[in-house]
């Protein structure tokens, strides 16, 4: 179902109002790794709506390799997240990591983000192909193109074909970066699946300085859009940091990825 010869026309995926999609221009998905508190989401909020992005992106449930980490505010994060929302006209989207969660994040994310760590947990895949709303799938940590599509099929095949497949780097021999950043399957992608492909430079990279160099080789190679971590303090963040752009080189990248129009 997600294959260009079962279906050739391009799908078009709505996050609110904004359209996702191989023939439409980019667009910038932007935020905080996580909602840590009012204050640092709706400054990235601001920073973000300021600079041009369209959709805010913040986890409230996070998942975390320790369970020592900080784990996400949970509830109050998306409250936090409908506060954004309401003030800035941004869409949203949020990372949900359980059944039982769908239903109240759907209330306030305009599309439901499935981690990497989650790309195949199916009985979650299945369930979100009946929210209503739609999903952005990450590439499994170490996942081949094929199982990606096949999780994608899931989502598709339960009846909700509003996916996008996010790119964010996945694990080699090579520890130099944190991943490496995979973007021969945005070309490859647009030939066999009419599902548009986003690009996520910052868990790619895990280094905020190398994050616009790829931010515009994602708008070479075609990509639908880039997804890119913003906080308004990154050395205080309580996760990803290193690879979190503060407002002013976020609004360089965005002023920059406008220069370069839309190279459809
Ligand atoms: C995230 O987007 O913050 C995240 C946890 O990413 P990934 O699932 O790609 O590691
Ligand atoms: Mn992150």
């Amino acid at each position: 179902l997600a294959s260009r010869d079962f279906h050739p026309e391009d799908t078009v995926v709505r996050i609110g109002t904004v359209e996702v999609a191989w023939h439409r221009p980019p667009v910038i998905i932007a935020g905080p790794c996580a909602v840590e508190s009012r204050e640092q989401t709706l400054a990235a909020a601001r920073a973000v709506k300021a600079a041009g992005g369209r959709v805010l992106r913040g986890g409230a449930f996070k998942p975390r390799t320790s369970p020592h980490s900080f784990q996400g505010l949970g509830e109050e994060g998306l409250e936090i997240l409908a506060e954004a929302r309401a003030e800035t006209g941004l869409a949203v989207v949020t990372e949900v990591m359980r059944i039982d969660q769908i239903e109240r994040v759907a209330e306030v994310a305009d599309c439901l983000q499935v981690g990497a760590r989650n790309m195949q947990n199916f009985d979650l895949l299945r369930a979100l192909g009946e929210a209503g709303r739609p999903v952005l799938l990450k590439r499994g940590l170490s996942a081949t193109l094929e199982e990606w599509l096949a999780a994608a099929e899931y989502i598709v095949a339960s009846g909700n074909d509003q996916v996008i497949l996010c790119e964010r780097g996945i694990r080699t021999f090579e520890r130099a970066l944190r991943n490496t950043l995979d973007l021969g399957v945005v070309p490859w992608l647009r030939q066999v699946t009419h599902l548009p492909v986003i690009v996520d430079p910052s868990h790619a990279l895990g280094r905020r300085d190398l994050v616009p160099p790829l931010a515009r080789a994602a708008w070479a190679v075609g990509a639908c859009g880039i997804m890119v971590e913003v906080h308004p303090d990154p050395a205080r963040a309580l996760s990803d940091g290193p690879q979190s752009m503060d407002p002013e080189g976020f609004a360089a990248l965005c002023a920059e990825l406008d220069r370069l129009g839309a190279l459809l």
